[in-house]
């Protein structure tokens, strides 16, 4: 920054989507550096952004206003800075909207208030229920902490310990500031690692210990122990006083990871999820810019936090489509990761059984570091995967189990052991129809079909919410008890597995639960074997270490096959591999899975039931290599929504005519998307299919520039599409 002016001025990016940072002035008293968190008036109002550089130069001085107040709170890293626009850059966003992702907790640039923390006081109350008793246990165990804090710790509800303050059984204290996180302990627990685990481990250790930019794919089959191991790298980054930064997906799921962290660290991690509360956000926020926290584990857009000193970066379960956010800015956590990493000069390290084709082909050619493990943990075996072919052993009349199926499970129940029916379809049937006049029950809103939810008596559209009771009569023809309901969801199959064992415990898993409490609780009781039968959507599949479970069934093994996107094949083998290696990961259980296909014959589920993977994988690549698709080519979408078909229209035709035309680049469409309407918008979409290294995002943005969504037209664009819905 120059300060030769007589008026200083500098630039200061809003958390906002507008097309760039604005100039303001300096008030003389005041020094500011790039980073910085300041106060700056915007029209009538004042809000918050960040010093972002030079000035622009763009405003006559006339009109820059000066800046109101410098916040009380660490600058922002310049590392942190470059992110912000390099991700703006890459998925075309404005860069305040990216930078909106790091600022979503204002109150955390404002000094800590007070904090009001709680300990159990001298008095118990007269009645000890069994949820009291966990809050003095947790009291004891953690000390004192926020009401908040001794609910989540304590696992009961709110009111629990609300009651107990009131009636004096806890007693407040009041805190100075933010209480800070503990700190984990890398001689805490040290593990014994096998040797195959132990070599992983000293690589990954080792380049921690290079603190530079490198890239890792830990590839281990499921139950290899892949947590154990890149706890190495974390205790690495702690032993040299750096931080960890650890990815999950549906992290608000997972008390079993966090407890295998306690045991190895003697603490639990700082978190970052959509659950915590807005206190918890802030201080967690606060902590890590002042450089107080060491690990935390967290969802996506726990990249965008304030990190420093970053000694390693692991994203858990590298494949999984969550770490993709679809709305707003539209971007991928795990390759954003890399990027975050690079940036910071540290290692990455990309873990999973069954690793996406990008991060397959990148470890390859050498780009990532490949590491394997090829055993289970101990004398676990890998389960065995055995074909059905539906077209010649049909179920029963009105069922959907093959009888070998139900013999399974029988078989495993009866050994004590858990067997878990797979299909990743919510509610109790996706159609409903009415068999006097043939009308189907569609969400009014949206091109799909309501799906019955039997167990609340409720037809759903699971695009975008809308609910109706389940009719008495045909909407259509007023015709009873003519409703049909057509093929199964979790609901239909847990009835129908129920009818077989009426006396075994059997639970549903899935999102319709009602709350992540409720699944966390569900996920923790089948760990600790209270349910015999488990059946459950893809929430199943999510890194769960199920002791007991010996049999898996996969009910459809053909469902992701059909719907012919990119990644169909892919993502199949990713999530049947993933459900399957749910069993028998103790040693004390064979695991076996079964899979019903009507053409079992499929590429991917013969890599399945041969444990042919990299075969598959190599097979898969040719096909990509030969498509020019991804990680050979890149793609992109463009999506035009509009509340009415004409406006909508209108605008894609106008696109249409301003395609620039460059080498290497192939614009497909437009189409109606293939759900070509959602909450009453009406949806086209643009492929974009562009050579390796063709400038797609400069050939977006030419042809965009001109581009104004009018009315109520959107344009969003979406880099590296996952979703071609
Ligand atoms: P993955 O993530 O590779 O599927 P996990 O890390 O969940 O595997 O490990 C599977 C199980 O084996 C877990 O219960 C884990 O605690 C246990 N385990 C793995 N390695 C070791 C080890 N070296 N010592 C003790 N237990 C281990
Ligand atoms: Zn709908």
């Amino acid at each position: 920054m120059t300060d030769s002016a007589a008026m200083h001025t500098v630039s200061v990016l809003i958390p906002l989507a507008l097309p760039g940072p604005y100039d303001y002035s300096v008030p003389p008293h005041m020094s500011v550096a790039p980073g910085a968190i300041v106060r700056v008036p915007l029209g009538p109002r004042e809000i918050y952004g960040v010093v972002w550089g030079d000035a622009e130069g763009a405003a006559p001085p006339h009109k820059i206003k000066p800046i109101s107040a410098l916040c009380d709170v660490p600058a922002l890293a310049e590392e942190l800075r470059q992110f912000v626009d390099w991700v703006a850059n890459y998925v075309m966003s404005p860069p305040g909207a990216v930078l909106r992702q790091v600022m979503r907790v204002p109150a955390a640039f404002a000094p800590p208030k007070p904090l009001v923390v709680y300990a159990a006081s001298a008095t118990r109350p007269e009645k000890i229920t069994p949820a009291r008793q966990k809050v003095f246990d947790a009291s004891a165990a953690r000390g004192a902490m926020t009401s908040a804090e001794l609910a989540r710790v304590a696992g009961v509800s709110g009111s629990v310990v609300k009651t107990l303050i009131k009636n004096g059984h806890l007693t407040a204290h009041e805190l100075p500031g933010d209480i800070t996180f503990d700190t984990p302990d890398a001689a805490h627990h040290q593990t014994s690692l096998s040797a195959e685990q132990g070599e992983v481990a000293s690589a990954l250790r080792a380049a921690v210990q290079a603190g530079d930019f490198s890239p890792h794919l830990l590839d281990g089959v499921t139950g290899a122990g892949k947590t154990e191991v890149y706890f190495e790298a974390i205790a690495q980054a702690l032993e040299m006083g750096k931080k960890a930064l650890v990815l999950l997906p549906e992290i608000s799921l997972t008390t079993q990871f966090l407890d295998r962290f306690e045991a190895r660290f003697g603490c639990a991690p700082a978190l970052w999820h959509s659950g915590l509360s807005q206190a918890e956000r802030r201080r967690t926020w606060r902590e890590l810019a002042e450089n107080r926290i060491s690990v935390l584990v967290g969802a996506r857009s726990a990249l965008f936090l304030p990190w420093r000193d970053l000694g390693v970066i692991i994203v858990d379960e590298e494949h999984d489509g969550g770490f993709k956010q679809e709305d707003g800015v539209i971007y991928n956590a795990r390759d954003m990761a890399v990027v975050r990493a690079q940036l910071a000069a540290c290692a990455v390290v990309l873990s999973t059984a069954t690793p996406s084709l990008e991060t397959y082909v990148n470890a390859r050619d050498g780009r990532y570091q490949a590491h394997r493990l090829t055993a289970r943990h101990g004398a676990a075996q890998l389960p065995e995967i055995e074909l059905v072919d539906m077209r010649t052993h049909q179920p029963p009349r009105g069922a959907w189990l093959v009888p070998q199926m139900v013999a399974r499970v029988g078989a495993a129940i009866e050994r004590g052991e858990q067997a878990l029916l797979f299909l990743n379809r919510r509610g109790y049937a996706p159609l409903t129809l009415c068999r006097a006049c043939g009308h189907r029950y569609a969400c009014p809103d949206c091109d799909a079909w309501m799906v019955e939810h039997r167990f609340r008596k409720q037809l759903q559209c699971h695009h975008c919410g809308h609910v109706e009771a389940v009719p008495d009569s045909c909407q259509s023809c007023g015709e009873t008890d003519k409703l049909a309901a057509c093929g199964p969801g979790v609901e239909r199959i847990t009835e129908e597995i129920i009818g077989h064992f009426p006396d075994a415990r059997t639970v549903i898993l899935s999102s319709d639960m009602g709350g992540v409490a409720a699944m966390r609780d569900a996920i923790e009781r089948i760990s600790a074997g209270e349910a015999e039968i488990i059946v459950g959507t893809q929430i199943v599949a999510k890194g769960h270490h199920f002791p007991q479970l010996s049999f898996v069934g996969v009910v459809d093994a053909d469902l992701g096959l059909g719907n012919g996107d990119l990644r169909a094949a892919e993502r199949t083998y990713q999530l049947l591999s993933q459900v399957a290696g749910r069993s028998g990961r103790s040693v004390d259980v064979a695991g076996f899975a079964m899979l019903q296909s009507h053409m079992p014959e499929h590429p991917v589920l013969q890599a399945l039931a041969s444990g042919d993977r990299d075969g598959f994988f190599e097979r898969e690549i040719m096909a990509r290599e030969m498509a020019k698709m991804p990680p050979f080519g890149r793609l992109a979408a463009l999506i035009v929504s509009a509340t009415s078909p004409d406006e909508g229209m209108a605008f894609v035709r106008q696109l249409a005519t301003k395609i620039p035309a460059l080498k290497g680049v192939q614009v497909l469409g437009p189409a109606p998307a293939p759900i070509a309407r959602i909450r009453n918008r009406y949806r086209y979409r643009f492929l974009l299919k562009a050579d390796r290294h063709a400038p797609l995002q400069g050939f977006i943005g030419d042809w965009l520039r001109h581009a104004k969504p009018r009315g109520s037209v959107r344009l969003s664009v979406d880099i590296d599409p996952y979703n071609f819905l």
